[in-house]
């Protein structure tokens, strides 16, 4: 379904982000007939360019980014829709040009692509130039503050320029289809919501693993680590849509309440309950990375978290995220606890079920039951999957879902907020991870070294073990 007419406009429009995900994205959108005629895109950012050269530029972004759907005259149709001006966000170059650029009678909306020390300066001039109305929406990009203070400061910044209803707080990871499937799993069946407690579920675990090191954004990502790269925004996000108790529709102010709930809910985390780590080899090392020797920030996290409410008491959630790791993989493993009682004389096998939420790779559900093995072998019982890949179950078109990022820019345009993150949802979060932080710096914790394309560091392994229980594998 067309969204309405709308101009778009991508501060940042010549930058990394824009390249990779918001220009393809948005080719995508319009190749699937989601994009209406008077839809237009209008790059800004600093460089001094021409249209013709801007085009150019979004041309090899498609050609390098959008997959199959590349196809001359489409790039060529979607190209018309693109314009370009150069501003100076923190400047007067370029805002009057932009202002006269802009129609009236559309949905307006703006990207800050840009690193957040521009919020403020975009945001006051797009009110000083009179160039967004107060229906116009503003998208803004991680990360959203360093700490609670300085997301405080930042909600302030665009709070004097824009209402709440109007500001957009991008975390892609609720731009996944599996995301919103857990919602669809968890409220639209009978099956899981009354197992789903302390009652029946033994611990939840969450894991974020990446393959990939700090790559070029050494510089930044020493400065943040994983807690506040990974886990403050995209980890806590899971955890909230996990473990919150069921809005009572789905709209954006039902559902980041009960999304807000959760995060005020969390205890303090002890500081043996959390592991950090380094990656670290003969041949390659974070410090070498981020070329600074002295680092004591973490490339990898991994903690015991509990939540004080009725819902969870007793059931903790693991978290892990890492750079360099054994496996590429976003999921969300829910384990239920053992029958209380076995009927069957020896042990045959039976474990407990597992539903395993998938972000990546291939997107899906899976649910282990246990069942008699077949055959006459006696009453001998095994674990299977039901496996929900949504390639296989539902065919082709299911695997070609649109990327996060699209569905979020859409979701902007239709002015619907529910899967971005609202102010005092990142406030609370921060809240939370700020003292776990300051602690590490006041004790100048040391984190654990750990080989590149390992599970982590081995006390890892140990804070699973000490409870009992493991990480599912990697793979
Ligand atoms: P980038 O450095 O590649 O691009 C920055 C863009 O901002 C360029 O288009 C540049 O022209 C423009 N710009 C810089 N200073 C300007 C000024 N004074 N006036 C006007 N324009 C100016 O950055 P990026 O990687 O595209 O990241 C943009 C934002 O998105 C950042 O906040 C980043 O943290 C966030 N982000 C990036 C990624 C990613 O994968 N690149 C992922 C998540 C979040």
């Amino acid at each position: 379904i067309p969204v309405d007419p709308f101009d778009l406009v991508i501060f940042g429009g010549t930058g990394d982000l824009a390249r990779r995900k918001i220009l393809p994205g948005l080719y995508r959108r319009f190749f699937d007939g989601q994009m209406p005629d008077e839809a237009r895109i209008i790059g800004a950012a600093r460089s001094e360019m021409d249209e013709a050269g801007y085009r150019d530029f979004v041309r090899d972004a498609i050609k390098e980014f959008s997959g199959k759907r590349n196809d001359p005259n489409m790039v060529s149709a979607f190209l018309e829709k693109l314009s370009y001006v150069a501003v100076d966000a923190t400047g007067t170059d370029g805002w009057k040009d932009l202002a006269k650029t802009m129609r009236a009678d559309v949905v307006k909306a703006y990207y800050f692509s840009v690193g957040p020390s521009l919020f403020g300066a975009i945001a006051e001039r797009l009110h000083k130039y009179k160039i967004a109305d107060d229906a116009a929406r503003i998208v803004v990009e991680k990360p959203f503050g360093h700490d609670r203070e300085s997301a405080r400061a930042l909600n302030a910044t665009l709070a004097e320029h824009f209402d709440e209803t109007q500001i957009y707080r991008i975390d892609h990871y609720l731009g996944k289809e599996t995301v919103q499937n857990l919602m669809a799993v968890r409220f639209g069946n009978m099956l899981f919501e009354p197992l789903w407690n302390a009652q029946y579920v033994d611990h939840i675990q969450i894991t974020v693993a990446e393959t990939v090191g700090v790559g070029g954004r050494g510089e930044y990502y020493d400065r943040s680590g994983a807690m506040r790269d990974m886990v403050q925004n995209h980890l806590m996000q899971l955890l909230c849509l996990t473990a919150m108790e069921p809005p009572s529709k789905y709209d954006p102010d039902a559902v980041r309440d009960e999304k807000l709930k959760v995060i005020r809910a969390l205890e303090p985390v002890e500081h043996s309950e959390i592991v950090r780590g380094q990656y670290k080899s003969k041949s390659e090392s974070y410090l070498k990375d981020v070329e600074n020797p002295e680092s004591l920030t973490e490339s990898y996290v991994a903690m015991k978290i509990r939540i004080a409410n009725w819902r969870w008491n007793g059931t903790p959630f693991y978290l892990r995220t890492g750079k360099k790791m054994k496996a590429r993989v976003s999921e969300i493993v829910v384990r239920f606890k053992e029958p209380p009682h076995s009927i069957f004389e020896e042990d045959t096998g039976q474990s407990a079920n597992e539903l395993t939420i998938r972000l990546q790779p291939n997107e899906g559900m899976d649910l282990t039951v246990t069942i008699k093995e077949p055959g006459p072998g006696g009453m001998r019982l095994i674990d299977v999957p039901l496996d929900m890949t949504f390639a296989e179950a539902l065919g082709e078109e299911a695997a070609d879902v649109p990327d996060a990022y699209e569905r979020l820019i859409m979701d902007v345009i239709r002015g619907n907020q529910t899967l971005f993150m609202r102010g005092d949802e990142v406030e609370a979060a921060w809240a939370w991870t700020d003292p776990i932080i300051d602690g590490w710096t006041e004790r100048e914790d040391r984190p654990f070294p750990y080989e590149p394309g390992s599970t982590g560091p081995e006390e890892a392994l140990i804070l699973m073990h000490r409870d009992g229980r493991r990480w599912r594998e990697l793979r």
